[in-house]
């Protein structure tokens, strides 16, 4: 059920989660001193700037001077609205988001009607293969296929009897024809979109029915249908198999991308719980960027024919803007006439795990496919090649793979046309690391108290130990020093990024706010430095001018 959630809620969730251990799941992090380093995942740069604080539970780059908590790096890296990144972040721990009934508030349309519907024919289909007698005819081609009953009460599997209008007889039309599982014609014909097929249910990551896959079960056409695009199921966005797999692991060290629904059942009766199937549809970059918040590798493993040979370059071709740092594809390619499915059957896990782990990698297969029937031992063969490979080069973030990619062609060649490439992306990195570099500037004392402040929000017990009396003081950042200290009272928070959390709604004081967690009072290469001891020094300071300045400022008044 929709609903908001419970604030307190995201306080536990950052206390469980380790901001270093999430992102060093992204972006391989190495310790250096009190701190964590990487290369900016957010910018292009050669050397690290990129840093994460484990006592703050913040992260920061001094090159692009971005910085958040764990929620905002998942929000920033995975490109997810922020209750997408508390639902990650939470199956990252380990634990299910709770949520406040009666309190959705949001612009989004309620679609939880049609995802109800779905739900209950769902059910009602998996009834039919029980019970229906032509349900039997179903039982026995999943038996015919090797699937067993755990694999069709995993995957929901059903029947959807071979009747016009069953499912208008049992539920709201109106909502059936919303979803996709009647058909309305133009002249008030309505009829079941499934018919006589075994059904396959669709669930989005979030475990709710959005669509689904039939299959004929004589040889009539067409062998395989879908549900039309709906207003919660778009085809280029959603895979098959990809809740069922997150059940099973949270974190898989790899997805394999597959063609259909049986060869992801296949593969899943024999153990393997980590492919996915693209519904019908080419691999789009959607589908990538959702894997790839899951999982670090992608294989590509489609059919042996020429359609899947067309399927796995159009994927590779979409894959090159998802390529960060940090993110790999491979290539599983398989004999003429093979499916995952006969394959994992005739050769066995074994057999098929071989295969995978000799599976291409993206950069052998791209230069390969693209040295198809040209020459490189010839001057043209090479600047051919080279042409044909720019356009693609250049969709790739700036980066290691990108730059190993330019390197290898280059190697094929005596000519240079890929470094135009790489001089550009020298400039570019150049410019971002010029004009964002770290300015040392003379920090103010009010600055340093409210930076190492909010660095270290427990410092707040401190300041009531010098202050008694604010109103004989003044200072230029007293009244967010004031609304920091407010803050920190409410929410108790246990580190910087607990503190900023509170801020998320606010987005002006939640920039300013980030900006002096980010600020580095204190050395990053200096680990003796007492923190303590320049926060009363700083703060003993404002409080000597800031009593000064008071005084000045009344007797100008008088
Ligand atoms: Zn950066």
């Amino acid at each position: 059920m929709a609903g908001k959630i419970p604030r307190e809620f995201i306080d536990e969730l950052l206390l469980r989660v380790d901001i270093v251990d999430l992102i060093d799941l992204h972006v391989p992090l190495k310790k250096a001193g009190n701190s964590f380093k990487a290369r900016c995942p957010f910018h292009t740069e050669k050397s690290p700037s990129f840093s994460v604080n484990r006592n703050k539970q913040f992260y920061h780059c001094f090159g692009c001077g971005v910085g958040g908590n764990a929620i905002s790096f998942l929000m920033e890296f995975s490109h997810l609205d922020f209750v997408e990144a508390i639902e990650d972040l939470a199956r990252f721990v380990g634990i299910k988001v709770p949520r406040e009934a009666g309190q959705y508030q949001s612009n989004k349309q309620d679609y939880s009607d049609l995802y109800l519907i779905l739900e209950r024919v769902a059910i009602f289909y998996v009834e039919q293969l029980r019970h229906h007698v032509q349900g039997n005819k179903a039982i026995e081609y999943l038996k015919s296929r090797g699937l067993s009953g755990e694999i069709a009460k995993q995957f929901s599997l059903g029947y959807a009897p071979d009747d016009w209008s069953i499912l208008a007889s049992k539920f709201d039309v109106e909502l059936l024809i919303n979803a996709g599982m009647v058909v309305a014609k133009d002249n008030g014909g309505r009829y079941d979109r499934f018919r006589g097929r075994l059904v396959f249910p669709i669930r989005d990551k979030r475990n709710r029915i959005i669509g689904f896959g039939g299959r004929v079960l004589d040889d009539s056409m067409p062998k395989y249908l879908n549900s039309p695009e709906t207003a919660i199921f778009s085809k280029g966005k959603e895979l098959y198999g990809l809740f069922e797999l997150l059940e099973k692991q949270s974190k898989p060290e790899r997805i394999i991308i597959v063609e259909g629904y049986m060869d992801v059942l296949a593969l899943a009766q024999f153990g393997i719980h980590y492919s996915v199937a693209a519904l019908g549809t080419a691999t789009s970059k959607n589908h990538l960027d959702l894997l790839f918040r899951f999982t670090s590798e992608i294989v590509f493993c489609f059919d042996g024919d020429t359609a899947g040979q067309n399927a796995t370059w159009k994927a590779v071709q979409e894959s090159f803007p998802c390529l960060k740092d940090g993110r790999q594809i491979r290539i599983m390619l398989l004999p003429d006439g093979q499916d995952p499915d006969c394959l994992v059957r005739e050769e066995g896990v074994t057999g098929f795990e071989k295969r995978l782990h000799d599976s291409q990698m993206l950069s052998d297969y791209f230069i390969e496919f693209l040295a198809q029937e040209l020459n490189l031992a010839t001057l043209e063969g090479q600047s051919q090649i080279i042409s044909r490979a720019k356009p693609h080069v250049e969709k790739i973030p700036n980066g290691i793979f990108r730059e190993k990619m330019i390197t290898k062609l280059n190697e094929l060649s005596d000519s240079t046309g890929l470094d135009v490439l790489s001089i550009q992306a020298t400039i570019d990195r150049e410019i971002t690391s010029n004009t964002a570099a770290f300015q040392i500037k003379p920090i103010k004392p009010e600055h340093v108290v409210l930076a190492l402040l909010i660095q270290n929000p427990e410092m707040a017990e401190i300041i009531e130990e010098f202050v008694d009396k604010w109103d004989e003081i003044s200072f230029n950042t007293k009244n967010g020093l004031l609304a920091v200290l407010d803050g920190i009272e409410t929410n108790q928070p246990k580190n910087t990024g607990s503190l900023l959390e509170a801020y998320r709604g606010d987005t002006e004081k939640h920039e300013w706010l980030t900006g002096l967690a980010n600020m580095e009072v204190i050395p990053s290469d200096n680990d003796d430095f007492d923190t303590k001891e320049a926060f009363v020094g700083a703060l003993k300071r404002v409080i000597e001018l800031g009593k000064k300045r008071y005084i000045n400022e009344l007797l100008e008044k008088i």
